[in-house]
C-alpha cells in the first residue's frame, strides 16, 4: 500500500462499534472512510439484484464482471451505488446480510476485492484513510501505522445491532448476527488481535469513549510517524 497515506486499519466483528467508530474517527482526523464490508454488501445486492444463488461461487464470480460500484469515502457524504442504484440503504437489509457471507467467501471475490480497497485508498488524495473490515489489519493492509481490533460482548454487540434495525425482532437480528459471525470466522479471525494489533474492548465504552480509544492510539502512532 502507498505509504504516503496514512491508514488506520479497524477490524471487529458486526455491532463492535466498528462502523460508527471508524467513521467519527475519519471525521476527527479530517481522513477518508472506508467501508469495506459495504462492499461486499455492495456484491451481495448485485448478486441476488440477478436473482442468482449466491452459494453459487461460479455464478457470483460471473455477475462480479459487471459490477459497477462506486462509494464514498467521504464519512460525511457516505454513500454507496452500483451502476445507477443508489443502494445505500438497500445494503442494510435482512435479505443482504444473509447472503454476504456467502459472497465473501469465495476467494477470486475476495482477491478482487481487496485490490480495489487498495487502489481506493492509494487514489483517494487523502493524507490519510480509516479503513474497516474483518481482515484489514491482516490481509488487506497489513502494515498500517495503527491496526486495530474493536471487540465487544456477544450480548452488547447483539443489543446494538437490535437498536440500529428497530423494526426487527430482537432475538431474530442476536441469531441473524450470531449466525453471520460463525460463517465470517471461517474466513477471517476477527476476534483475536494478530501481533502488533491493538485490541480496544468496547463492551464497557460508550461510543465518545471508544471513538477516543482509537484516537489515543492513531495519536501515537502518529507521533512515530511524523519523527521519521
Ligand atoms: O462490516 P459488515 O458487517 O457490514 O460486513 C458485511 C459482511 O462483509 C461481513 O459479514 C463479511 O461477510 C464481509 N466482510 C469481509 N471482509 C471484510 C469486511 C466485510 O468478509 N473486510
Amino acid at each position: 500500500m502507498n505509504e504516503d497515506v496514512f491508514v488506520v486499519a479497524i477490524d471487529g466483528p458486526a455491532g463492535s462499534g466498528k462502523s460508527s467508530v471508524s467513521k467519527e474517527v475519519a471525521r476527527r482526523l479530517g481522513f477518508g472512510y472506508l467501508d469495506t464490508g459495504a462492499v461486499y454488501r455492495a456484491l451481495a445486492w448485485h448478486a441476488l439484484d440477478h436473482g442468482i444463488d449466491t452459494s453459487d461461487a461460479t455464478a457470483v464470480v460471473e455477475v462480479m464482471g459487471d459490477f459497477d460500484l462506486s462509494i464514498s469515502l467521504d464519512p460525511d457524504e457516505y454513500g454507496v451505488r452500483v451502476g445507477d442504484a443508489d443502494v445505500t440503504a438497500a445494503i442494510r437489509e435482512p435479505r443482504v446480510a444473509d447472503a454476504v457471507s456467502g459472497v465473501a467467501r469465495i476467494p477470486i471475490v475476495r482477491h478482487a476485492v481487496n485490490a480495489r480497497f487498495r487502489a481506493l485508498v492509494e487514489l483517494s488524495g487523502r493524507q490519510g484513510v480509516v479503513v474497516e473490515g474483518r481482515d484489514i489489519t491482516t490481509v488487506v493492509a497489513p502494515d498500517a501505522p495503527v491496526r486495530v481490533l474493536l471487540t465487544a460482548s456477544p450480548e452488547v454487540r447483539a443489543a446494538r445491532r437490535s437498536a440500529e434495525l428497530t423494526s426487527e425482532d430482537a432475538a431474530a437480528v442476536a441469531d441473524a448476527l450470531h449466525r453471520r459471525d460463525a460463517s465470517d470466522s471461517a474466513v477471517a479471525d476477527f476476534t483475536t488481535a494478530a501481533p502488533g494489533v491493538e485490541a480496544v474492548d468496547t463492551t464497557e465504552l460508550d461510543f465518545e469513549g471508544s471513538v477516543r480509544a482509537v484516537l489515543a492510539l492513531v495519536e501515537q502512532k502518529q507521533e512515530v510517524h511524523d519523527a521519521r
